[in-house]
């Protein structure tokens, strides 16, 4: 098979469970788990940032962040296809009381004209608008890497409007690789950021949240809150520190062979691509209502040996990591054009399996 459906799907190399067999342990909780120290010492000095704390799942370490930043009441603004407004089960909500105002951007990057005016002022019927929430690289939105001028603009609009700043970079490295800045040059624009090592860094678990000393010590008691306080977590923590020497200049490969596939589906009839504006390592693409749905050709492709992520409605996306490798995706390009010539809308509607209906 190849998986295509998330760069969540990847699994750890000889290497990296090599780095996990021999990782040094202790009790994190107590602090004393030396290969996780050594973790959050890593990623804080990259960022320039004073401190950092390890969590499980991106999800948390982007809810131990908002509730860093925020107290019940509080409202955060993020783009209307932002992953802690729609994907975190409700988590600001849930966890700290927080509302969530989502912002129309286009491709979901948000600018200072988008943002500007939104902040509530402050009275007694409002509640306090508090937070900025950015993705990058954009998920759902496309995969769009910000400018760093873009980010710079939105931070110091921020700064001068009272508001703090959190970046969700699930995919940290996607952009810094891909955008030609340095992760240093990034986190300046944020006061906390979360960084995810379950995706395309390939490691089984794990995220990061770094920041402020005072803000790291919130986050540090909400994940204990939440119930990710994990103790000899540096078994998982030695594949970050792993990933983070050996598997982020190669992130470049992902993104070229996204360019690659985006370029092969673009050339085929009834299915729209873009490939110009595919930038990292997430290719959407969308079929004409004609061939069928979404659905219908994920499971057509899967058939083939391919496995792709329907979006619902027309649009699928196809995510590129370290698993695949850049012979996959002749083939892959190959499975769809056998998918449209031969039609997969009458046969999904009628064959077995979980997409038959
Ligand atoms: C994957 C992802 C997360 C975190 O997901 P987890 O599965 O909780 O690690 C957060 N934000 C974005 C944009 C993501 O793509």
């Amino acid at each position: 098979m190849i998986d295509l459906r998330s760069d969540t799907v990847t699994r750890p190399t000889a290497a990296m469970k090599q780095a996990m067999m021999d990782a040094e342990v202790g009790d994190d909780v107590m602090g004393e788990d030396p290969t996780v120290n050594r973790l959050e010492f890593m990623v804080a000095e990259l960022l320039g940032k004073e401190a950092a704390v390890f969590g499980c799942s991106g999800t948390q370490t982007n809810q131990m962040g908002v509730r860093a930043h925020c107290v019940p009441g509080d409202e955060l603004l993020i783009n209307e296809t932002g992953h802690i407004g729609i994907f975190e089960a409700g988590g600001p909500a849930v966890l700290s009381g927080v509302t969530v105002r989502q912002i129309a951007a286009p491709q979901g990057m948000l600018s200072v004209a988008d943002l500007d005016g939104k902040p509530r002022v402050d009275d007694q019927h409002y509640c306090r608008t508090r937070l900025v929430c950015l993705e990058n690289t954009t998920n759902i939105a496309g995969g769009f890497i910000y400018p760093l001028q873009q980010l710079q603009d939105v931070s110091e609009w921020a700064r001068s409007n009272g508001l703090k700043m959190h970046l969700d970079g699930a995919r940290f490295f996607n952009a810094t690789v891909g955008g030609g800045y340095s992760p240093a040059e990034m986190a300046a624009c944020f006061d906390t950021v979360s960084i995810c090592f379950s995706k395309g860094l390939g490691c089984p678990v794990g995220s990061i949240l770094v920041g402020s000393k005072p803000e790291i010590r919130l986050a540090r008691r909400a994940r204990k809150m939440f119930g990710g306080a994990m103790r000899q977590s540096g078994i998982v923590a030695a594949a970050a520190v792993y990933a983070l020497e050996n598997h982020i200049d190669r992130l470049q490969l992902d993104h070229d062979n996204a360019k690659q596939l985006s370029f092969g589906l673009a050339a085929i009839d009834g299915i729209t691509a873009w490939p110009e504006q595919t930038e990292s390592n997430l290719v959407f693409m969308e079929l004409e209502n004609e061939l069928g749905t979404a659905v219908q050709f994920a499971a057509a492709l899967k058939e083939r040996g391919v496995l792709v992520g329907p979006m619902g409605g027309q649009r699928v996306r196809l995510v590129t990591h370290i698993d695949i490798d850049s012979s996959d995706i002749p083939k892959v390009i190959d499975a769809v054009k056998d998918c449209v010539r031969e039609g997969f809308a009458e046969r999904a509607l009628t064959g077995s399996g979980p997409y038959s209906k």
